[in-house]
C-alpha cells in the first residue's frame, strides 16, 4: 500500500537530517528529467528504451498533483475508475521497470548556461546532464489574502484529498469554479454536512459531467459572483470560524459560518528554478517551440503543466513527456554525430 504523502515541512527535515550524513557525489547522465509526475514518468520510460539510462530526480512530492486527487475517469485505458496515487504508482513502476534510475531528492539550483547542464540537488549531489526534462507541473495557486497565510494549515487548506477527512459532520466552504473545485466540493460531501462553493461568476469553468453531480449533490450549495473577501478565525485554538464573502455585483459582504476553507482556484507552474535561463510567458510557464517541447536553450526540453496552459490534463502532460523524450534521444544523437564530425 501506499504511504500518505509526507507534509513537505518533514519532507524538508528528513532531507537534511539525510544530507548531513550524506558524501555528496556527482553523477554523469546522458538525459535528466526534473519531476515525477505523468509527463516525467512518460519522458523515464521513453528514455530508458532508447537506451538513454535516464535518471529522474523526483522532487518533494513523488507522482505530482495526481497523488492528491481521489477518481481518475478520463485517462485511458482503464473501463473502471481508478485512483490518482495507484496510477502514478504504476508509472513510477513501470519507468524503473524499464530502467530509470529514480531518485528522492530536489533539485535546488540549475546552470543552463553552458553544456552538458549541471543540477545540483538538495543531498549535495550534482548531476551532469547532456539533455534535460523539465517535468516539474503545477502548485495550487493561493489568493494571497493575509487572513488566508494566517490560517493556512489551521483550517484553510488547498487539497480537500489531503484534509477533508478533518472536517466529519462540519461546515465547510470551496472558493473557485474549475474541475478541481467542482470535485474538491463533491469529494467533500464525503465528510461534511454542507459544502458551499463560492465562484466569482455565474457559471462554472468545470466540465459539464462533474456540474451535473454537483448541481443534484443535495449538500452543496452555491454562491455565485462572490470572492472570499476574509477568512474570519479565532486564535487558541487557532482555527478557522467563517469567512466574509463579497458580492460582486452588489457589493454586498456576508459572514457564513464554516470550520474548513478550501482555495481551488487553480495552478501556477514551478518554474522559479529556471528564472531567467529558459524563455517562459507572460505567465510563468516555460515557452516552447510549436508542437513541440524545445524550450529556448537547446538540448532542454519541458513536458507537462510546467510548459501546458492549455490543456493541463494528465493525459496531454504524458503525451508531452513522450514527445520530450523523442526530442532528446534526437539531441543527444545529432550532439554526438557533430562530435564524431569534428574529430
Ligand atoms: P482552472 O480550470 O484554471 O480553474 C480555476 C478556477 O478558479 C476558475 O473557475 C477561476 O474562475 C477561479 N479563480 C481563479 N482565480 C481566482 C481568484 N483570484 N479568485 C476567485 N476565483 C478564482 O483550475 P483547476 O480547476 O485547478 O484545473 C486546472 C487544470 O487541471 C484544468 O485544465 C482542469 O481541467 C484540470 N483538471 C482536470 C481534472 C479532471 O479532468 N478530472 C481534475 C482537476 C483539474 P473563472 O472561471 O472565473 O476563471
Amino acid at each position: 500500500m501506499r504511504q500518505a504523502p509526507v507534509a513537505p515541512s518533514v519532507w524538508w527535515q528528513n532531507r537534511r537530517d539525510a544530507r548531513k550524513k550524506h558524501m555528496s557525489k556527482t553523477i554523469h547522465a546522458k538525459i535528466v528529467i526534473i519531476g515525477s509526475g505523468p509527463a516525467g514518468y512518460t519522458a523515464a520510460i521513453y528514455a530508458a528504451r532508447a537506451m538513454l539510462d535516464p535518471v529522474m530526480i523526483q522532487g518533494i512530492q513523488p507522482g505530482g498533483q495526481l497523488t492528491v486527487t481521489t477518481d481518475v475517469e478520463n485517462y485511458p485505458g482503464f473501463a473502471d475508475v481508478v485512483q490518482g496515487p495507484w496510477l502514478m504508482e504504476q508509472m513510477e513502476k513501470q519507468a524503473a521497470h524499464v530502467g530509470t534510475r529514480l531518485v528522492s531528492d530536489h533539485v535546488s539550483s540549475v546552470d543552463l548556461a553552458r553544456r552538458p547542464f549541471r543540477l545540483v540537488c538538495e543531498s549535495g549531489d550534482i548531476y551532469i546532464a547532456g539533455s534535460l526534462v523539465i517535468a516539474t507541473g503545477a502548485q495550487a495557486r493561493w489568493l494571497d489574502l493575509s487572513s488566508e497565510q494566517t490560517f493556512r494549515g489551521y483550517g484553510v487548506s488547498a487539497c480537500a484529498t489531503c484534509d477533508g477527512f478533518f472536517y466529519k459532520g462540519k461546515e465547510v466552504l470551496v472558493i473557485g469554479g474549475g474541475n478541481t473545485a467542482v470535485e474538491e466540493a463533491l469529494f467533500l460531501t464525503n465528510f461534511a454536512s454542507k459544502v458551499t462553493v463560492v465562484h466569482r461568476r455565474d457559471a462554472f469553468r468545470a466540465e459539464r459531467i462533474l456540474q451535473e453531480r454537483l448541481f443534484r449533490n443535495p449538500k452543496i450549495k452555491v454562491v455565485w459572483n462572490s470572492v472570499l473577501a476574509d477568512v474570519r478565525g479565532s486564535e487558541n485554538p487557532r482555527k478557522v470560524v467563517g469567512a466574509a464573502i463579497r458580492n460582486l455585483k452588489t457589493g454586498a459582504v456576508t459572514e457564513i459560518p464554516a470550520d474548513g476553507i478550501f482555495i481551488a482556484i487553480g495552478h501556477a507552474p514551478a518554474t522559479e528554478l529556471f528564472a531567467g535561463q529558459v524563455d517562459m510567458k507572460p505567465n510563468g510557464y516555460i515557452r516552447t517551440a510549436p508542437y513541440s517541447t524545445a524550450t529556448s536553450v537547446p538540448g532542454v526540453f519541458a513536458a507537462g503543466d510546467v510548459a501546458d496552459d492549455v490543456y493541463r490534463q494528465a493525459v496531454t502532460a504524458a503525451g508531452m513527456g513522450c514527445m520530450a523524450a523523442l526530442e532528446a534521444e534526437r539531441f543527444l544523437a545529432a550532439q554526438h554525430v557533430d562530435s564524431a564530425a569534428a574529430e
